[in-house]
């Protein structure tokens, strides 16, 4: 997709602070981070949002989460607790459209959702 900014960032045309990568998937410093922590976790193949991913991709998100823990242990945040989110859609406050996992954590973050 070359219009889309995270493949962009995938294929370093664009800059970030990786925090994690392997053949599947990078994961890099929010730009604007929400919270202490603030890390996108992305698949590096192009998907849109949870409405497009297939069953061939069943073992890289399984992999996403392990890559979250690691990542999790290694910025610190892992024993205090951090939140995932992964927006979808317009109701769902998507604004970049390449399916991402948003790592918070740093702070005590609140119990409401919306
Ligand atoms: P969402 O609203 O779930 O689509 O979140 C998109 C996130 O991408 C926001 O938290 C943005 O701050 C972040 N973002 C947008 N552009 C960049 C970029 N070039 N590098 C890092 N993060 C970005
Ligand atoms: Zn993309």
């Amino acid at each position: 997709m070359s219009d889309c900014i995270f493949c962009k960032i995938i294929n370093k045309e664009l800059p970030s602070t990786v925090v994690y990568e392997d053949e599947q998937i990078l994961a890099f410093k929010d730009i604007n981070p929400v919270t202490p922590v603030h890390i996108l976790v992305i698949p590096k193949k192009h998907i849109s949002n949870l409405n497009e991913v297939e069953p061939e991709d069943e073992a890289t998100i399984g992999k996403i989460y392990t890559v979250i823990k690691q990542i999790a242990r290694k910025e610190g945040i892992a024993e205090k607790g951090y939140r995932i989110i992964v927006n979808c859609g317009e109701d769902g406050g998507q604004e970049v459209g390449h399916l991402h996992f948003h790592i918070l954590g740093g702070k005590k973050l609140g119990t409401k959702i919306v």
